[in-house]
This record gives C-alpha cells, structure tokens and sequence, in this order.
C-alpha cells in the first residue's frame, strides 16, 4: 500500500462529539479506540453542517420511500431542502478525499443505511427508509464498502467490512498506478483464495474477464473488475468456504508433512469445520508451514492477512 492513510468516513457522533439532535452522542470505542489506530477518519455531520444546531428539535423521514422529506417531529418544520443542499457540496469535498470506506449512525434520517422509520402522511412508520445523506452518497460512490455501527458488533459483518476496506484501498492503489494487464493479473493472483472464500462463482468470472483484459478499453475494463471484486467479497464467506480455501492451500505442502503433522492439521481444519474453534486456529497452523516450506504462491496470498492481526478479526468468526 501506499503511504496515504486509510481514510473512512464516519458519522460524526460516532466519535464522540456531541452533536446529536439531543445535545449527546454514540462514542462507539471500537472505531474511536481500536480500528481507529489504523484509519484516519472523515467526521462528517450532515445536521450540524446544514445548519440546523445543536440541541435541535428531533427529525424524521415523512412521504415516499423514493423521495422522502426530512420533518421534525412537533413543529413540522422541513429541512429536506437544507439538507440536499449540505449533501450536494459534502459529496463533492468527500470526492477529492479517496475514502475507503464510510461507518454510518443506524437508524437516523440523515445517516441510516437502511430500515430507517419512514412515516406515511398518517403517521404511521415502516422501515423502508434510507437517511439523506447516506443514499446519496451510496449512489454517488456504489463501490465504497459502507456499513452502519449497529451491524459491526456482528463478528462476521465486522471482519468483512473491515477486510472490504483494505482490499478496496489496494484496488484504488492499484488504479491509480495505472491498470496495466500485468498489474491486474498480480492483483488477481494474490487475492485468489480470499475470493474462493468469499464467492468461487465470481472468482471464476473475475478470472475470465482478466483473460480478455485485452479485448476492452483499459478504462471501462479496470471499472468492471472493479465493481465485480468488490461485489464477490461483499457475499457472505462461509465456514464450509473456508474449510474448502485450506484444503486447496495444504494440497501446495501436505506431501512434505509426516503422517503425524498431516493429520494433527486436518484435526485442527475439521475443529474449525464443527465451529468448536475460530478461524484463527486453523490458519495459524497453515502459515506456519507455509513459512517453514517456503511456499512462495501462498505466502503472497492477502488471505492469510487480510487485514492487521491486532485487529483480531478472525479470532472471532
Ligand atoms: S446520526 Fe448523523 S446527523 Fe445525526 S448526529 Fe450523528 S452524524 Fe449527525
């Protein structure tokens, strides 16, 4: 990578400032304490921006799913028009900023990502609706890994929006050191196995696009691999995926291991494949001999490290 920071951006009461409609705020320590060591973040406010105060009067989403109006609560008072406005010049400051990623407020009518409460003209509430702010900014920029702090208390939802973001950011390095074919081709083959973990069916359309890479104007060909590898690492990596991506990666050293190590190791991937133990425990056994057999083709793999180890992602999945 380079030596650009990480850069997310982040609903701004996650960080603790308070500037919630009530005066308070969502400190959330894992952005703010943990992943926080590893991102430079974006605080971004849409309320506070377009001008509405703090404490404030409280909002909600009112009208058509589609196009919804953003009301306070008693007065009736509508700022959707305050808050387009702030959206339109935010989104254009946030363009220039390369962001790799962007955490959202659950539930608000700004930042919610979705089943926000919409309510019909009666008053009455669903949830089918997306905050202002953050369905412009999904549309703006669809390849952007978003994820609300609500949902990244899920272990599982944690580690891939978290391993979305590195992986994006080596795609936007990538890009903007040019995509040649052979560039491509490296960034494939390293992100192999991580893909078969993820989706072996679009790993395989991944692979035959690469093969044609010659065929399509360098432009429009980086832009499709591009929204095809962040659409494949955004299905849902699964156990029995997992146990298939380390069987593939013992085939490279089994015949090198005795019949006492071989079947310690298989003991240790079938552990995990009864979810008696995380993945942790199988991997770590794998890329010790990966090490200690010099398996150059595996060590390359940003499966076996996709994001930093302190993280302890994987301990917990
Ligand atoms: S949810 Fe969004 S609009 Fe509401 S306080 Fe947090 S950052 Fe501001």
């Amino acid at each position: 990578m380079t030596t650009v920071p990480l850069r997310l951006g982040i609903s701004r009461c996650l960080l603790g400032d308070e500037v919630r409609f009530d005066g308070g705020h969502k400190r959330d320590s894992f952005l703010t304490d943990i992943f926080g060591r590893y991102v430079e973040w974006v605080p971004v406010c849409p309320e506070v921006e377009a001008g509405l105060g703090t404490p404030r009067e409280a909002m909600r989403l009112v009208g058509d799913p589609q196009n919804p109006r953003l009301v306070t609560i008693k007065s009736g008072t509508d700022h959707t028009r305050a808050l387009e406005t702030l959206t339109t010049n935010r989104i254009a400051q946030l363009m220039e900023l390369d962001l790799s990623g962007y955490v959202f407020k659950k539930g608000s009518p700004s930042c919610g990502i979705e089943r926000v409460r919409l309510y019909n003209e009666d008053g009455i509430p669903n949830r089918n609706g997306v905050g202002l702010f953050a369905r412009a900014f999904i549309e703006q920029f669809p390849l952007i890994p978003v994820e609300e702090e609500g949902r990244l208390c899920e272990p599982t939802l944690r580690e891939n929006f978290i391993e979305r973001v590195f992986c994006y950011r080596r795609w936007q390095d990538l890009v903007q050191s040019g995509v040649t074919r052979r560039a491509l081709v490296q960034f494939h083959t390293i992100h192999k196995y991580l893909l078969l973990a993820h989706s072996p069916q679009q790993y395989e359309v991944l692979g035959r696009l690469v093969g044609q890479a010659e065929q399509h104007r360098p432009k429009e060909f980086a832009h499709r691999y591009g929204e095809l590898f962040m659409k494949a690492l955004a299905v849902k990596a699964t156990v029995r995926k997992h146990v298939n991506v380390l069987q593939h990666i013992l085939g490279y050293f089994k015949q090198r291991l005795g019949a006492h190590e071989k079947a310690e190791l298989l003991g240790v991937i079938n552990d995990y494949h009864q979810e008696l133990t995380p993945l942790v425990v199988p991997l770590t056994l794998i890329k010790h001999y990966v090490k200690i057999f010099d398996v150059g083709y595996i060590l390359n793999q940003v499966y076996l490290n996709p994001h930093p180890k302190e993280l302890m992602l994987r301990n917990h999945v």
